[in-house]
């Protein structure tokens, strides 16, 4: 028989293991709680969840992780089953009793007579057998240390300094241009790369005023702030001297108005393309500790962006992750150690949901390699395959940053309505596509019953 090692029982590792043994494989569960903690865990449960009891939206006709819940549901997913079974009233998000939710992944893994749960902290990376790395955000310092070593100090973080991202399609042209700074670059596409919002003087000492007054969120115990010296929040600028953002990331040299050619814009905001596809933008330089709600209003300050929509909104947290883009193959297996597959938020997705979804395929995956089975790429038009292309190759591997399921990471449809007046019909659309796509990619799986 076949054996599957995951190490961490979070929500991916959990996910994996329980695809993994429905389809006859056994797997043992390496874990180091309770013995070895975590600053953000409480117990010793699998699947435990860190923070908010929330997984988020249940739409899965309008919303991208609600689309992933109906993926995830659609393959037997244990964190769907068990989410639904201890689901507490929360409009349309689907929250959850934690304590019972956590106990309940915990008991049917446990009961699952192809599981084992070893409580241990591994801390170097296995040569021999078939592996999924599953040990999440707070993967221990033993192992993470480990990991460096096999991809380079330089493709593994240990913290997310994230700059907001924004649905280009919700950015006003007629305000905004397309220049990068001094029209560097060989082709007119780089000398076009950039998109730039212009500030007048009254425009950018208003900004600071509402920057340095906007609510912030702290750093936790145990977090260990002081560890972004390269990466300062823009209101920790902003509070070093009116000026520094004019200096920084907001310096309005080199660039041109192409809307307005002879006015000086007093500071510019420039914006980079955040994917392949060029449905999203990031905020240059613009990591932000800003409380979620107090950043819409402060960004939507910036000329061209008042109308912005948000796929994901800037934060600083600790978070180990690697450069997928770079280290993992389509099948999120280590290129320099292809026994070791990785899975979950370590691979830069970001959330429980998208955790527990990158551990379903992680352990469809596993199932296919260790029965000789050839898996077709998970199609990019249904939610998985939009964040497992994205994580593997979509993403530019220079600025790779965690990322949330969003409806830019898939490809555009044809012949409906872009913009604002046709989104309704269009997440529709994508959604639709999706169901049907997955549909067809589960069914090269036949699942013997559990
Ligand atoms: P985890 O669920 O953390 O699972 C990893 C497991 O690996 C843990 O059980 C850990 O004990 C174990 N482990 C680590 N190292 C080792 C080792 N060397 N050997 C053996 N076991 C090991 N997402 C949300 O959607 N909503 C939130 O509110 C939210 N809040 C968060 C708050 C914090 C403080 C953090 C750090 C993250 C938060 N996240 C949140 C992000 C993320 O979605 C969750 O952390 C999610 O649990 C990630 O799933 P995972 O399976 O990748 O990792």
């Amino acid at each position: 028989t076949h054996t599957l090692n995951i190490i961490g029982g979070g929500m991916a590792g959990s996910e994996a293991a329980w695809q993994a043994a429905n389809a006859g494989i056994n797997v043992v569960i390496h874990e180091m709680r309770p013995k070895v903690a975590t600053f953000a865990h409480r117990t010793g449960n699998l699947g435990e969840m860190v923070c908010s009891n929330s997984f988020r939206s249940d739409d899965s006709e309008q919303n991208a992780v609600g689309l992933l819940h109906w993926e995830m549901r659609a393959a037997g997913g244990l964190i769907m089953e068990m989410a639904n079974k201890h689901k507490i009233p929360a409009g349309g998000a689907l929250a959850v009793d934690r304590d019972p939710f956590a106990e309940s992944v915990t008991a049917a893994l446990k009961a699952h007579p192809n599981v084992s749960v070893s409580y241990e902290e591994i801390t170097e990376l296995p040569t021999d057998g078939l592996w999924i790395v599953a040990t999440g955000p707070l993967t221990s310092g033993n192992l993470a240390t480990a990991i460096q070593k096999q991809t380079g100090a330089e493709a593994l973080a240990f913290f997310d300094a994230i700059a907001p991202i924004i649905y280009h399609e919700s950015i006003n042209m007629d305000v905004a241009w397309m220049q990068s700074r001094y029209d560097k670059g060989e082709t007119v596409e780089e000398q076009t790369a950039y998109l730039n919002c212009p500030m007048t003087k009254d425009q950018y000492e208003a900004f600071i005023d509402a920057l340095l007054a906007a609510e912030k969120t702290e750093f936790k115990e145990g977090e260990t702030a002081g560890y972004f010296d390269g990466c300062l929040p823009i209101e920790v600028m902003a509070e070093r001297g009116r000026e520094t953002l004019r200096w920084g990331p907001m310096k309005p040299v080199g660039l041109t108005n192409s809307h307005d050619p002879e006015t000086k814009a007093h500071a510019v905001v420039q914006l980079r393309r955040d994917n392949a596809l060029g449905t999203l933008y990031n905020i240059v330089g613009f990591q932000t500790k800003m409380k979620y709600g107090a950043q819409k209003t402060v960004l939507q300050m910036i000329p061209g962006l008042e109308d912005a929509e948000f796929a994901r909104l800037g934060g600083i947290h600790r978070n180990t992750f690697i450069n997928s883009p770079t280290l993992l193959d389509h099948e999120m297996r280590l290129r320099s150690q292809p026994n070791l597959r990785f899975a979950g938020q370590i691979t830069g997705v970001e959330g429980y949901v998208e955790s527990a979804a990158m551990g379903l395929l992680a352990g469809r995956m596993a199932v296919a390699e260790l029965t000789g089975q050839t898996l077709d790429p998970v199609p990019h038009t249904t939610a998985m395959g939009a964040l497992v292309t994205h994580i593997t190759g979509g993403a530019d591997a220079k600025t790779f940053q965690p990322m949330n399921v969003n409806f830019g990471l898939f490809p555009p449809l044809e012949g409906v309505k872009s913009g604002r007046r046709g989104r309704k019909e269009r997440y529709k659309g994508y959604t639709d596509r999706a169901k049907i796509d997955w549909q067809a990619w589960l069914s090269q799986q036949e699942q013997p019953a559990a």
